[in-house]
Parts: structure tokens; C-alpha cells; sequence
């Protein structure tokens, strides 16, 4: 046999080895990049420790792009926001080291919450959605949902037997609850009590992210129990960051600056 037959031979016999070792350890970019890596490093004469790290480095960073999207997808955002796409300056009152601060996401490790308090229209839900992406990107598992939503969940739980404790610790195991729009619908006192609870089973444990446009001191409306209300408060807060946004509502902002820009008054 030539030694370029041989040759032939040896690489084909390598190809079918590492697409079965790549099928085996569960790792398809590396069955996808290894020839063609190979011979980057060969032109370029990289180290043989050079080439393992390319070809284990794209496999991660697949495998990192990956698991954010399926995060995001199953997170079960009402839309596609990111804090990139927030723009700070329609909101002078939310500091901007704040907002950095939380969007390096070390609150949730830290099972902290994040409580952000304003009228409708000046951005909380954005805000919402875009920390919750960047959890996802950091690798925590996040679930969205408004406030009368996360009642239902739980209302249908509670209604089969053991289902609302079974239901309580399948949620511990997303690192942040994200509910939105609490306060824009009363709860009965079967509702409160549900969501005190979901509140009382995640502190200390797992952070939340509420939004409301209601302040704190506004709250007993909500829950038609004001201690219900200061209990709750309390557990909240105890490890927060609180932002109070205000303002005009950013729709009617940028619409009333399109009108200005089109329809310019003249003096
Ligand atoms: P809220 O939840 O406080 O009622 P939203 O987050 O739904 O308000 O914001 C309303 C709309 O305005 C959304 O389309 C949102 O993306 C946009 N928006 C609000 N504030 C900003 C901002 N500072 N920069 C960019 N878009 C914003
Ligand atoms: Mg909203």
C-alpha cells in the first residue's frame, strides 16, 4: 500500500472514531469541527493543545447558545425586550450604575429580589423581560408570568390534591420568578393567601422580580388585607433592590415627539 493510500485510510478511520466519540459524549459541534479546525491548526501550526481548546471552545460556546435560547424559550416571555434596547435617558430617575449593577445579575445567586415600582408606560415589563434574558444568558433558569397568571397556576394546583406544595418546589427550581403587573387586579383572600405563599417559599431561597404600579404603602388594596400586605412587604424587601420609575409614559412620549417632529408649531 502507498503511503498516501495509508494516509487516506488512517484519516478516515480517525473521522469515523471521533464522529463516534462526539455521538457518544454528546457533543455534535465537535463531530462538525474537528476536520476543519484540523487543518486551520496544521497551516498555522498550532500546538496540539491549541487545537483541543479551539474544538472544545466551539463546543461550548454551542452548547452555551444553545441552553440560553431553550432558557428564553422556556421562560415564556410576552416579548423580546433587552436592557441594551432600554434607553436610560427617558428615565432620569433610574441610576444608571443601579441598572448595571443588576444586569450583571448577581442578585440571583444571591436569591435577592427586584421590585420596580411605577405607572403604566415608563418601562417596568421591558425591564422585566430584559433582566430576565440576561438571566437566562447567565444560565438561570427564569419563568414569566403576570401576578393573575401566577394565581391561576397556583389556583389550579391547589385544586388537586398535594398539588400546591408539589407546584411550590417545582418553581424553586427556577432561580428567578419574574410577576408582572401586580396591583392592576385585586385578589380575593383565597388569591392572597396563594400568593403569600409563593412569596414566603422564595425568600431566602429564590429571587423574584415584581413589577407594580402600585407603591408599597398601596398594597392592602391588592391583597383587601393590609396584613397580608405588610407581611408580604416584608419578605420582599427584607434583600432587594427597590426602583421606583416615573415619568411620562413612553408611549405617549415618543408619540407626542413624532407629532412634534412631523407637525412642528411655528411660533
Ligand atoms: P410598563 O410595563 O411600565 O407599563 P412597558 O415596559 O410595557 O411599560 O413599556 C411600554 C413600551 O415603551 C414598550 O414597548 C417598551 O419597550 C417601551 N419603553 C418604555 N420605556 C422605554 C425606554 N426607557 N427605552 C426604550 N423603550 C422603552
Ligand atoms: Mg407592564
Amino acid at each position: 500500500m502507498s503511503a498516501t493510500a495509508s494516509r487516506t485510510n488512517s484519516s478516515e478511520k480517525i473521522g469515523s472514531t471521533l464522529a463516534h466519540l462526539a455521538r457518544a459524549m454528546k457533543t455534535p459541534t465537535i463531530a462538525k469541527v474537528w476536520e476543519q479546525l484540523a487543518t486551520t491548526a496544521r497551516d498555522e501550526g498550532w500546538s496540539h493543545e491549541e487545537y483541543l481548546a479551539a474544538v472544545l471552545q466551539r463546543q461550548v460556546a454551542d452548547r452555551e447558545a444553545n441552553g440560553t435560547a431553550l432558557r428564553i424559550q422556556s421562560a415564556r416571555f410576552p416579548s423580546r425586550k433587552t436592557i441594551e434596547d432600554f434607553n436610560p435617558d427617558y428615565q432620569p430617575s433610574l441610576r444608571r450604575d443601579v441598572l448595571a449593577h443588576l444586569s450583571n445579575m448577581s442578585f440571583v445567586p444571591k436569591a435577592d429580589n427586584v421590585i420596580l415600582l411605577g405607572p403604566p408606560g415608563v418601562g417596568k415589563t421591558h425591564l422585566a423581560i430584559g433582566l430576565g434574558i440576561k438571566a437566562c444568558q447567565a444560565g438561570h433558569p427564569v419563568a414569566f408570568d403576570t401576578a393573575a397568571g401566577w394565581v391561576n397556576r397556583l389556583t389550579e394546583a391547589h385544586q388537586r390534591h398535594g398539588g400546591l406544595d408539589h407546584e411550590i418546589k417545582r418553581l424553586k427550581r427556577y432561580k428567578l420568578l419574574i410577576i408582572d403587573e401586580l396591583g392592576y387586579l385585586p385578589f380575593d383572600a383565597d388569591a392572597a393567601n396563594l400568593f403569600f405563599q409563593l412569596v414566603a417559599s422564595r425568600y431566602e431561597q429564590g429571587s423574584l422580580l415584581i413589577t407594580s404600579n402600585l407603591a408599597f404603602s398601596r398594597w392592602g388594596e391588592i391583597f383587601a388585607d393590609d396584613t397580608i400586605a405588610a407581611a408580604m412587604i416584608d419578605r420582599l424587601i427584607h434583600h432587594a433592590e427597590v426602583l421606583a420609575l416615573d415619568g411620562e409614559s413612553y408611549r405617549t412620549r415618543t408619540r407626542r415627539e413624532l407629532l412634534e417632529t412631523t407637525n412642528p408649531t411655528t411660533p
